[in-house]
């Protein structure tokens, strides 16, 4: 009997890969291997309403009871590849066990970056990534005061909307000069703290953190001109890196995020999907890494194509959401590179869209309570020739 195709990583975009194989009608085996002790399930809710307590753990389940025995998948949960040598096409798992695969599909997603200062392994320091990341930081804040979140980005923008509707006192302090910077024009990022600044949350800009304080657990945090903030609790929000380092240690070539070309192929029988890789995006002329669901569920789909079908050259305009408070943000495309934007609509409303231009090219909308102009967006960068950013 051949080798089955192994999919390292149960996440979104390794059981998208798995759905996808079977639904192209590929015969052969597939063993999806996962090292979280859960079904695959969706991170954007962990943030959001799982963080709230509005969402149960099934609820985050991406698959219902009974899809791998359908599909006749092998899963196999809580177990780490911790291997993979490409010239025998075989992985090691954490167990010791060792396989023989037909195609590898690595989908082994991202991490949460550590603050790199003194104090960081602190009791009562913070990151949010997976199920259990939301199960500590639930417990911890019960009791809590006042919360640190450093980085305003999404992540920390949408756990300082939860907190705040918790009732606890909020500080962010984010180490540019304004709010989501490389992805927003001034307008948005006004506008987002604005919105924080309304809901009672304190938004420091500018701030560079440089220790945490505390013996034992967290107690504050220093600044880099020597002012301590009080904290009873810190999350460090400060953007997420591929987790890459099997794909490296194996011998492809990985930049944070294992390289992959248009197919999602990294080498001979050997792809990759989702957070993991950086991949070249021809209509904006650039190799890049994407946090998101849109991106692990798409390019999941290009390799099982690329595996089982006709291969499709994998070039999507990126979308991705963002829920803080009442607000929802909707993105079409990639801002960065922007030399001009227009708004329409007013701010004040509440509802109002973005557009974002390289010269003529249209390179990104950010839409705020909009969905129309969010699928507008998406036609029209679709049926633009390329927004090429510099
Ligand atoms: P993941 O879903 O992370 O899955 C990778 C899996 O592989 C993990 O379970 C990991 O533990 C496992 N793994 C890693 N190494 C190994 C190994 N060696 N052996 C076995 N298993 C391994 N995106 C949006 O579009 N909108 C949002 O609003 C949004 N909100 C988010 C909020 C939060 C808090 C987070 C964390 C992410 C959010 N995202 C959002 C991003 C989105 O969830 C990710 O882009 C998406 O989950 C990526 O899917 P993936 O399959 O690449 O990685």
């Amino acid at each position: 009997m051949s080798a089955p195709s192994i999919i390292v990583g149960a996440g979104q975009a390794g059981v998208r890969a798995a759905e996808t194989l079977r639904r192209l009608g590929y015969g052969g085996g597939i063993m999806l291997i996962g090292d979280e002790p859960h079904p695959p399930y969706q991170r954007p809710p962990l943030s959001k309403k799982f963080l709230l307590g509005e969402m149960s753990e099934q609820q985050l389940w991406l698959q219902g009871d009974g899809f791998f025995i359908q599909n006749d998948i092998e899963f196999m949960v809580d177990m780490r590849v911790s291997m993979i040598d490409p010239h025998l096409r075989r992985v090691r798992l954490s167990d010791g066990a060792e396989m023989d695969y037909h195609k590898l599909i690595l989908t082994t997603g991202s991490h949460a970056r550590l603050l790199p200062v003194p104090g960081a392994d602190l009791r009562g320091v913070h990151t949010l990534r997976t199920i259990a990341d939301v199960l500590d930081l639930r417990e911890a804040v019960v009791g809590v005061e006042r919360v640190a979140i450093v980085g305003g980005g999404y992540i920390g923008l949408e756990v300082a909307a939860v907190l705040r509707e918790q009732g606890k006192a909020v500080i962010v302090l984010e180490g540019e000069d304004r709010l989501l910077k490389r992805v927003m024009s001034p307008l948005m990022a006004e506008f987002f703290l604005k919105l924080h600044l309304k809901h009672g949350a304190e938004v420091r800009l500018g701030e560079k953190v440089v220790r945490l304080l505390g013996q034992s657990t967290v107690s504050g945090v220093e600044l880099d001109h020597g002012e301590q903030i009080a904290a009873d609790l810190v999350l460090v929000a400060i953007g997420g890196r591929a987790n890459d380092t099997l794909a490296l240690e194996a011998g492809l070539p990985c930049q944070d995020g294992i390289i992959v070309d248009e197919h999602g192929q990294a080498a001979p029988d050997i792809y990759a999907a989702g957070d993991c890789t950086r991949f070249p995006l021809r209509r904006y002329g650039r190799f890049v890494r994407l946090e998101s669901v849109q991106n692990a569920n798409d390019q999941a789909r290009a390799v099982a194509h690329a595996i089982a079908a006709t291969p499709e050259v994998y070039d999507p305009i990126p979308w991705f959401w963002s829920d803080q408070y009442d607000v929802k943000l909707q993105i079409a495309g990639l801002a960065q590179g922007f030399d001009r934007y227009t708004a329409e609509g007013d701010p004040d409303s509440g509802s109002f869209s973005v557009s974002y231009f390289h010269g003529d090219h249209l390179l990104a909308v950010d839409a705020v309570n909009a969905p129309r102009a969010h699928m507008l967006a998406r036609r029209q960068l679709a049926q633009s020739a390329g927004a090429r950013a510099p």
